[in-house]
């Protein structure tokens, strides 16, 4: 059997680190914030080469507390990727805001810079990209569209730890940076956890007040803020594992490279990387027009795939109330009947690697 993803064989690996992390909090007695995530929280900033990280509960909280920070809510419009995980639409929602979303461009997956302008209405403001499978979106043609605008840039870097636009790690070209430490991603915890990452001092403060019940000091409350605080045994275990991400990212590149060289005669679409681009391959995703055949023929030779996403948000029955029909997106629809998530991660061999290959 191949898993599609093996967990268990991550912690093994640096069991002996982990462990002495959480004994560490254990024994502090300290269980609310504290030393261990401000510690994480400087060492997560200065690997994503961001002035300031904010600890939170989870990467939806990130991006909820970093569209409240910028005070957006009822009446506002943000643009997201009509390719993504939903989290990303029930963030803008979630503060009220109307998700307006832009077709990916069908070579990268990613959210398409040239159709941004036409979806831009007054009410817009925020440009919401998201790096999706660890592959980032072409931020500078975003970016300067944001600045020509005056809208802000938020994004949602959920599956994209490490990775590099144009040489410089994802971390604080747009206003805000958020991050997801959920156990499957390139980093995560051993349960939920999340942070921002910011070069804006002011975002960074009204974050951290906002995390924390709006307040900064105890029993006054500054704003109606949240309880979503990253836990300080995660806050532990992260930063056990944040010295090995480099290394376990390099793996993923070795899997990547395998899969490419492998599968170039295979019929599938291979995922694209522009040159501008260094990936993180959190997913490694091909597409192909017989996407349920590919799949079962996979797990009969005891291989796991996954899909990455089966039903874009505009069909799913939470968002019915938006009255998007499922062409009114067919990019996003047509990515989701063909995409398929092959096996991919730091404690997969290549020798596994190479059955996956054998069995597509
Ligand atoms: C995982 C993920 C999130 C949400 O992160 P959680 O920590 O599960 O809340 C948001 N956006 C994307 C693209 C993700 O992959």
């Amino acid at each position: 059997m191949i898993p599609f993803l093996d967990l268990g064989a991550a912690y093994r690996e640096l069991k002996a680190e982990i462990d002495a992390a959480i004994h560490r909090v254990l024994d502090s007695g300290w269980y609310i914030l504290g030393p261990e995530v401000e510690a994480f929280e400087a060492e997560w900033a200065g690997f994503c080469g961001a002035d300031h990280a904010v600890g939170v509960a989870n990467g939806l909280d990130a991006l909820i507390l970093a569209l409240r920070a910028l005070d957006i809510g009822p009446g506002d419009e943000v643009i997201v990727p009509s390719n993504t995980y939903i989290a990303t639409w029930l963030a803008v929602t979630a503060v009220g805001a109307r998700p307006v979303p832009v077709e990916p461009d069908p070579a990268t997956h990613n959210i398409d810079p040239a159709r941004i302008a036409a979806a831009i209405t007054p009410a817009t403001k925020a440009l919401l990209p998201v790096h999706l499978y660890g592959q980032p979106a072409d931020l500078d043609p975003i970016l300067a569209l944001a600045r020509q605008r005056g809208i802000a840039v938020i994004e949602d870097a959920a599956q994209a730890h490490g990775a590099r636009y144009k040489g410089r790690r994802i971390g604080a070209h747009g206003d805000v940076v958020c991050w997801s430490f959920y156990p499957g991603k390139n980093l995560g915890a051993l349960g939920d956890g999340g942070a921002i990452t910011t070069n804006s001092a002011d975002l960074a403060d009204r974050i951290r007040v906002l995390r924390n019940y709006g307040s900064r000091l105890k029993y006054r409350n500054e704003v109606q803020g949240a309880n979503s605080r990253l836990d300080p045994i995660q806050a532990a275990v992260l930063r056990a594992k944040l010295p090995h991400l480099d290394a376990w990212t390099d793996r993923r590149r070795a899997i990547a490279a395998a899969y490419a060289e492998g599968l170039r005669d295979s019929g599938l679409i291979l995922p694209h990387v522009p040159d501008w681009a260094d990936p993180v391959w959190h997913l490694y995703v091909v597409r192909s027009p017989d996407r349920a055949g590919l799949q079962k023929r996979l797990a009969e030779a005891g291989v796991g795939t996954l899909i990455h996403y089966p039903i874009p948000p505009h069909m799913q029955a939470a968002y019915a109330g938006l009255g998007l029909a499922p062409d009114a997106l067919p990019l996003a629809r047509q990515l989701a009947e063909e995409v398929l998530s092959l096996p991919m991660g730091p404690q997969l061999a290549l020798a596994d690697a190479v059955r996956v290959m054998s069995n597509v």
